[in-house]
């Protein structure tokens, strides 16, 4: 039996990773965005992919370039507006095939205030206590630099599985050198341990 990455093209698991992210409160129609690379080609979701198309986008949406003229890229009219961030990471860590940079419903109380993040369930221990950015202007260069600071202390956390940084006030980015798979993987265990750290204040 085929693999859901063995089975979909790198337009096609865009597709589906914006769906199901969406649909399972990862993120929300206020943004988001994801990219994977296939072999010298990057895949992106459009711009705008939540507020527009509450994720439901189609293959014929899906941005691409080369991983070696990014810059082209860039140029897209439909380049998301928080792909610079991406881009900092692909050129830092050549390496990494999956990035999602996701709103994900139970990290709202956290970063709203950027308070910590423990791992308390064991699914993602081997994240620790996840790192905020330092406060920048969304979809700068500085927030782009800030977030390959963090990830650059987390290289073998990235080869293994996905390194996270936390946005304050805003979201998660995560970023893998496997497939969309195990960075949607990734970003669900953090999701499902913030709602966890905070439904366990309920309990005592
Ligand atoms: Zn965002």
């Amino acid at each position: 039996m085929k693999s859901i990455t063995e089975r979909l093209t790198g337009p096609e698991m865009i597709v589906y990773a914006a769906k199901y992210m969406f649909d399972r409160f990862m993120t929300d129609a206020a943004g988001g965005n994801i990219s994977l690379k296939e072999g010298e080609t990057v895949y992106f979701s459009p711009t705008l992919a939540g507020a527009t198309y509450h994720w439901n986008i189609g293959v014929e949406d899906v941005v691409s370039g080369s991983v070696n003229d990014f810059s082209s890229l860039m140029k897209h009219p439909r380049f998301t507006r928080e792909g610079l961030s991406h881009v900092a990471i692909y050129k830092a860590f050549p390496f990494v095939q999956s990035i999602v940079h996701a709103h994900p419903k139970y990290l709202f109380p956290f970063i709203a205030g950027s308070k910590p993040l423990p791992a308390i369930l064991n699914s993602s221990n081997i994240f620790g206590t996840l790192q905020y950015h330092k406060e920048a202007p969304p979809y700068s260069q500085e927030q782009a630099d800030d977030i390959v600071r963090i990830m650059k202390t987390q290289e073998d956390l990235i080869k293994t599985k996905a390194a996270a940084v936390l946005m304050p006030k805003h979201g998660v980015i995560l970023a893998s050198a496997s497939d969309m798979m195990v960075s949607l993987d990734c970003l669900e265990r953090i999701n499902n341990n913030a709602f966890a750290v905070l439904a366990s204040k309920l309990i005592d």
